[in-house]
């Protein structure tokens, strides 16, 4: 008999019932199921998902000491395809009211990426990327069994768990992802170390960059400085424990941040939604007392990044916000 295919980081939530045939049959699922149709992928993008997985681990081993290639995404599961495809529509309606600003989407449960083809290579490699982390960031997967058909839903993707439901006043129940904006902060954050260890090519001592969520990223930067003045720590550290935390679904190392700014920091963060990370004003003025952050700074990061300044993240990050051309 074939022995199954070594897939690490999916678990099986619904543990002892399931049966290890069953489970190898879900892995079958999971691995040959596709979301969308086989496009063949053109040279020129197949060339940049092999530089940018190649880059990918590499970083992975270097700086985090993870080995992360059994999470490597296959390229056949990487589909670049105009925004206007039938299926790129599809994944669009799946994302409500996020079409418009949308340039991508990672299929969490089918381990499949989505990008919308456009001459800008800049944009799909920056949007590939972040997709990327997002894939090797996904870590479980609650099965539902009944009358012997399985129901895929995944669970932990970095640290936000997004099938979490509660119970409204009126006893209905609504979907309540927990830290989902704060993993978009982390997963972007983490984009802008990766890719910047391909700068060099460029010949450029900063990051041209079009950073996502930037409002969510520039105030994570400053959560985590702060960590590091008030405990002592080298900056550094914080933040390899922190990404490998969100790589190995190691709650616990949240409590950096709960131990020097408390519960209610936590709370914020779990609550915050990825759309919210856009709007600096709102955010800041919730997030301002909780962390006590330096205002003006932030917003002069903020507005400096805007315009095209050159901004220094505080890990030495130095960034350029990329405008693509229309
Ligand atoms: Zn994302």
């Amino acid at each position: 008999m074939k022995s199954p295919e070594k897939v690490e980081h999916v678990v099986f939530n619904a543990g002892a019932k399931i049966t290890q045939k069953q489970k190898d049959g879900l892995l079958h699922f999971v691995r040959n199921n596709r979301f969308l149709d086989e496009a063949e992928i053109s040279k020129e993008n197949l060339t940049l998902v092999s530089k940018l997985k190649n880059n990918y681990l590499a970083w992975g081993k270097k700086i985090l000491g993870i080995d992360l290639s059994e999470r490597a995404p296959d390229s056949t599961r990487v589909h670049i395809q105009p925004k206007d495809s039938a299926k790129a529509l599809e994944i669009s309606s799946r994302h409500r009211g996020a079409d418009e600003t949308l340039s991508g989407y990672a299929v969490r449960e089918a381990e499949e990426i989505v990008i919308w083809e456009k001459t800008d290579r800049q944009s799909i490699k920056e949007t590939l990327n972040h997709e990327f982390t997002h894939i090797f960031s996904h870590k479980s997967m609650i099965v539902k069994e009944q009358d012997k058909k399985f129901g895929l839903k995944i669970q932990n993707t970095g640290y936000s768990n997004l099938n979490n439901t509660r119970t409204t006043e009126s006893g209905e129940k609504e979907e309540s992802p927990i830290l989902a904006g704060f993993d978009e902060m982390m997963t972007e954050t983490i984009n802008i170390e990766v890719l910047n260890n391909l700068k060099k090519e460029n010949g450029q001592d900063y990051l041209e960059m079009s950073v996502g969520y930037y409002p969510g990223v520039l105030l994570l930067d400053m959560i985590i400085e702060k960590i590091a003045e008030k405990t002592k720590q080298n900056e550094k550290d914080i933040r390899k424990n922190l990404y490998r935390g969100y790589f190995q679904g190691k709650m616990g190392e949240l409590r950096a941040i709960k131990n020097v700014f408390g519960l209610e920091a936590m709370n914020f963060l779990s609550r915050v939604k990825p759309l919210n990370l856009m709007d600096a004003g709102s955010m800041f003025a919730s997030a301002e007392d909780i962390f006590k952050l330096d205002s003006q700074k932030y917003f002069s990061k903020v507005l400096d990044y805007e315009e095209g300044a050159t901004i220094t993240l505080s890990n030495g990050i130095k960034i350029k916000k990329y405008f693509p051309e229309i």
